[in-house]
């Protein structure tokens, strides 16, 4: 499936120069949607996944359904203020900005397999925040999934040691 065909690229947006890749166009499409995760949580079937872990807000959108496809539960990675119980944060770079991000203290336990995944990995650093935070919480990190590698910014360098699927290669 061509999935790209269903990616609409926004001109200068957020800010000038970027080349913004809207994916809500791919989710409007109900068929090219789920055909889409379910080849997401294919790359984790094998892994024996015990929770998925994704950030707000694009994060929740490819990650809550690949959990219930996997039939595991689904962590929120939010921005520092929103959770409600006791967090870790972490500061860490965009591409373009800078920002915290917190999780759950008791949302991951000991040696579980983790899968984290987002819409899209661009200089990495969204997603090598969430890595560090579920390490820390003692998670093991089985497998990274995007749906989207803008391959140009060299995110997967940061991602070396991991087990990385991406949908689409930009
Ligand atoms: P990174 O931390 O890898 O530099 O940036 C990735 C994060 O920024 C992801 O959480 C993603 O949602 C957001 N992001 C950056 N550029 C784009 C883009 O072109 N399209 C979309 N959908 N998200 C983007």
């Amino acid at each position: 499936m061509d999935y790209k065909q269903y990616i609409t690229v926004v001109p200068d947006f957020p800010k000038e120069g970027i080349k913004f890749k809207d994916i809500t166009t791919l989710m409007e499409n109900g068929e090219v949607y789920k055909k889409a995760i379910d080849e997401m949580a294919d790359f984790a079937k094998e892994k024996e996944i015990d929770v998925v872990v994704g950030p707000e807000a694009r994060g929740f959108v490819v990650g809550c359904p690949i959990a219930y496809a996997l039939g595991v539960g689904f962590v929120p990675v939010r921005k520092a203020g929103k959770l409600p119980r006791e967090v870790i944060e972490i500061d860490y770079g965009l591409e373009y900005g800078k920002d915290s991000l917190n999780l759950h203290k008791d949302s991951i336990k000991p040696g579980q397999k983790v899968l984290i995944t987002d819409d899209l990995l661009a200089t990495g650093g969204t997603i090598e925040a969430t890595i560090q935070m579920v390490e820390k919480l003692g998670g093991v990190v089985a497998g990274i999934v995007f749906m989207i590698e803008l391959s140009y910014l060299d995110g997967r360098d940061k991602l070396k040691q991991y087990d990385v699927f991406s949908l689409m290669t930009y």
